[in-house]
């Protein structure tokens, strides 16, 4: 389970009003991108979502629960930055395993899904290594790694690729779309790379100055964006 409905979402800092009514369904399993330009919203959307920002106004719901009094912990969601915030001091398996020991869980159960996590993203050499002798391919893994130990229903990626060069973007991009089949669980993936967003999504959402443009899959927007901002945006390469 991994829905997610927002409702006439806004969020204003002081007077700037950077959000300004999103409304967006995402169905349990979905792979849905947030596409457009800097500034526009995408990020703070996303922690709208996870509870690390309050929405000035409208309804967050997940799995058709109202969450504004859900902290970030509890909703069952699990983010991936850009930047990929591991501690320098800890080892990679115990970067993966810090937040189900910070909720409580057991050693045994802690090992078990790290062991899995790493398994999956082909990490187990590195267990033993600080994230300083990784490269940021190998650290960007490790905090999906990170994420997938906790077993959320829901994850935010947030422009998780712009830190690597291009071959490794495509290779960890190959990655996510593989863990999306295989883990089955909701993805929610901010970009501004026009092939991240045609090939991995099932739906796109085009933001445009805190409100969406459009909301299609790639060969819709592709084919018959709604108006000439998205046309640019998706239409052409970039
Ligand atoms: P994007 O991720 O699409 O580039 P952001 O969501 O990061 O955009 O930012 C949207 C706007 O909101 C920007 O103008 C940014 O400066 C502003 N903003 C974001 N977070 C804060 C904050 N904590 N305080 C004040 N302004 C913010
Ligand atoms: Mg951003």
């Amino acid at each position: 389970m991994g829905s997610l409905q927002l409702q006439s979402i806004r969020k204003s800092f002081g007077n700037q009003d950077v959000l300004k009514g999103i409304d967006l369904d995402v169905k349990d399993g979905e792979f849905v991108i947030f596409v457009g330009p800097s500034g526009c919203g995408k990020s703070t959307l996303l922690r709208v979502i996870a509870g690390l920002e309050d929405a000035s106004y409208g309804t967050v719901r997940i799995d058709g629960k109202e969450v504004s009094a859900v902290p970030p912990a509890k909703r069952g969601i699990a983010m991936v930055f850009q930047s990929y915030a591991l501690y320098p001091h800890l080892t990679v398996k115990d970067n993966m395993g810090l937040g189900l020991k910070q909720a409580g869980e057991s050693k045994a159960v802690i090992d078990q899904r790290v062991a899995k996590a790493s398994a999956m993203l082909s990490l187990d050499p590195y267990l033993a290594r600080r994230p300083s002798e990784m490269s940021g391919g190998q650290r960007q893994r490790v905090a999906i790694g990170r994420a997938i130990v906790r077993e959320p229903k829901l994850f935010l990626f947030d422009e998780p690729l712009s830190n690597l060069d291009a071959a490794l973007r495509v290779q960890t991009r190959l990655e996510i779309a593989g863990l999306h089949r295989r883990l089955k669980a909701t993805m929610i993936y901010v970009t501004h790379d026009q092939v991240e967003a045609m090939t991995l999504a099932d739906k796109i959402v085009v933001l445009n100055a805190g409100q969406v443009e459009q909301v299609g899959s790639p060969m819709d927007l592709y084919n018959k964006p709604a108006n000439l901002f998205v046309a640019g945006f998706i239409g052409s390469p970039q």
